[in-house]
C-alpha cells in the first residue's frame, strides 16, 4: 500500500505558431500545448496524463488540474486503481467542483487528467499498453467503470454488456492482428489553412506515397479557396480517393449549407465540425441538408450526454472522439459503447500534443472488444511534436502500429518537459533572445 504523496504539473507550450502548423479556419495561430501531470506516490510509483490545448490558457488547465489532484492526495494509490470507476465519479461529480462545469470545460477536462493517470498507473502495473489492459478487461469489468448516468435512456449497463459480450467472440484474433497489422491512419498534414497550394499538394503526394489512404483538407476561410485547394488536390490524387474536409465549426448551420453546396461535386468522405460542438440540432439539420455527404464531430464534444444526443437525433455519421476533452478513458469508454450501439463508426481525433499517442489507445480496444471491424475507421494522425514522447506513435505503410509499453502513451521526456515549460524553460528564453516570442503571440 502506498499514499498518493504529490500531484506535479507542468504548463508545457511549443512555439508551433511561428510555421502556422495546425492552422484553421478557427484556431489561426495555435502554439500546441499540453497540461501535463504525474501523480506520484509515497513509494515512487507514478501516472502521467495530459491535457492538450491551443497556447494560451494551458495555465488554466495546469491550476484546475492540481484543483482535482488535491482530492486523491493523501489516498491510497491501490483504493484509486482498484476501483476506477468509483474513482473516476468521486472525481467528476465532487460536491464543489461540479459547479464548474458540471461535466464540461476546464474542470472536465482536469478531472480526466486526473482520471487518465490512475488508468496510466493501471495498465503499468500489469506491463501493458492501455489498450491491451482494456482489451483485456471482462465485460463486466468494463461496465463497471462507465458511469451510465444521464445516458441510460439511450444505452443500459446490460445492452453495453451485451455488446461486450458480443464482443469476446474472435477477440484473440483480432488482437493478434492489431499487434500484425496495426490499424488505419489518415492524414490531417497536408491540409492546413495557413499552408501555400505548393506546400498542399507536396504534403498530399508524400501522404498518399506513404500509404494513407485518406487525407483531410481544412475548409471555411473562404470559399473561393476552398474551392480552389479541392480542385488541385482532387487533380492530384483523382476521383476515388477519400478526402474528408474539416470547417472546426465555422459556420452558422445555414452558412454550412450553403458553403458545402458547391463542394458536394468534389464528393468530401466527411465533413468535420460544420457548426458549433454543442448544437445537436444544427448538425441534424445540415446532415438532413447535404446528404448523403457524411457528417463528422466530436473532438470538442465534450460530454457522453452530448454524444447521446447527437446519436439519438441522428445528427452524425462518424464519431470523433477525442482523448482529453472528456473525464478520461471511462467516458470515452461510454462513448465506445454508445457508438457501437448507433451502429456509428468512432474515428477518433488526434493532433495536436500527444493526442496520436493518447487516442490510438481506444481505436485498438474498440476493434479488439467493440466493433471488431475496421471498416470505415481511422485515427487521425499529424506528423507533429511526437519526438517529445517516451514511446512516440510509429505510424508506417498508412497504419498506426500497435502500442507495445506499459501505460497510456502521456510520458513525456523530461529534457522536453523541462525545455519547453513556459515562460521560463530554456526553450522560451532561446526565443526571448531571438526577438521571436511576440511572434508566437503566446507570451503573456
Ligand atoms: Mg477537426
Amino acid at each position: 500500500m502506498s499514499k498518493i504523496m504529490s500531484i506535479e504539473t507542468s504548463d508545457v507550450r511549443f512555439p508551433t505558431s511561428l510555421e502556422l502548423d495546425g492552422s484553421d479556419a478557427v484556431n489561426v495561430d495555435p502554439d500546441y500545448s499540453a497540461a501535463y501531470v504525474r501523480i506520484i506516490a509515497e513509494d515512487g510509483e507514478a501516472g502521467y496524463a495530459l491535457v492538450f490545448t491551443g497556447g494560451r490558457g494551458n495555465e488554466i488547465v495546469v491550476k484546475a488540474i492540481e484543483s482535482y489532484g488535491q482530492l486523491i492526495v493523501g489516498e491510497e494509490l491501490d483504493d484509486l486503481v482498484g476501483d476506477l470507476g468509483a474513482a473516476a465519479k468521486q472525481l467528476v461529480h465532487d460536491s464543489q467542483l461540479r459547479w464548474l462545469g458540471p461535466e464540461k470545460g476546464v474542470s472536465h477536462m482536469a478531472a480526466g487528467a486526473i482520471i487518465n493517470a490512475l488508468w496510466d498507473v493501471a495498465a503499468r502495473r500489469e506491463g501493458k499498453p492501455l489498450w491491451r489492459y482494456l482489451a483485456d478487461l471482462t465485460p463486466e469489468q468494463v461496465v463497471a467503470a462507465i458511469d451510465f448516468t444521464h445516458i441510460s435512456d439511450a444505452l443500459t449497463p446490460d445492452e453495453a454488456l451485451e455488446i461486450l459480450r458480443r464482443g469476446e467472440q474472435g477477440k484473440a484474433e483480432r488482437i493478434a492482428e492489431l499487434e500484425q497489422n496495426g490499424f488505419r491512419a489518415y492524414t490531417t498534414s497536408p491540409g492546413w489553412l495557413g499552408y501555400t497550394d505548393e506546400k498542399m499538394l507536396r504534403l498530399t503526394r508524400e501522404a498518399v506515397a506513404d500509404g494513407f489512404e485518406l487525407i483531410k483538407l481544412k475548409v471555411g476561410g473562404s470559399l473561393e479557396d476552398d474551392i480552389r485547394r479541392f480542385e488541385l488536390v482532387r487533380a492530384e490524387v483523382g476521383p476515388d480517393f477519400p478526402v474528408a474536409i474539416d470547417a472546426n465549426q465555422r459556420w452558422d448551420v445555414e452558412d454550412a449549407i450553403a458553403w458545402l453546396e458547391p463542394l458536394k461535386r468534389f464528393e468530401p468522405f466527411w465533413i468535420e465540425e460544420a457548426t458549433s460542438t454543442d448544437d445537436v440540432l444544427g448538425h441534424a439539420t445540415i446532415r438532413k441538408a447535404i446528404a448523403p455527404m457524411r457528417v463528422a464531430t466530436g473532438e470538442a464534444v465534450q460530454s457522453r450526454i452530448i454524444f447521446k444526443q447527437l446519436l439519438q437525433a441522428q445528427a452524425i455519421d462518424v464519431m470523433q472522439i477525442d482523448s482529453v476533452r472528456v473525464a478520461g478513458v471511462n467516458e470515452n469508454l461510454g462513448n465506445i459503447l454508445l457508438a457501437a450501439k448507433f451502429g456509428v463508426p468512432v474515428c477518433p481525433h488526434a493532433g495536436g500534443v500527444g493526442l496520436c499517442e493518447l487516442v490510438q489507445h481506444f481505436s485498438f480496444f474498440d476493434y479488439a472488444a467493440v466493433a471488431g471491424t475496421q471498416d470505415d475507421r481511422y485515427i487521425e494522425f499529424v506528423d507533429h511534436l511526437h519526438e517529445h514522447f517516451a514511446e512516440p506513435v510509429v505510424v508506417t505503410g498508412g497504419r498506426y502500429r500497435a502500442p507495445q509499453q506499459p501505460g497510456n502513451g502521456a510520458e513525456m521526456l523530461p529534457d522536453s518537459v523541462a525545455t519547453w515549460t513556459f515562460p521560463d524553460g530554456p526553450g522560451w528564453q532561446e526565443l526571448e533572445r531571438r526577438g521571436l516570442r511576440a511572434a508566437t503571440r503566446t507570451a503573456r
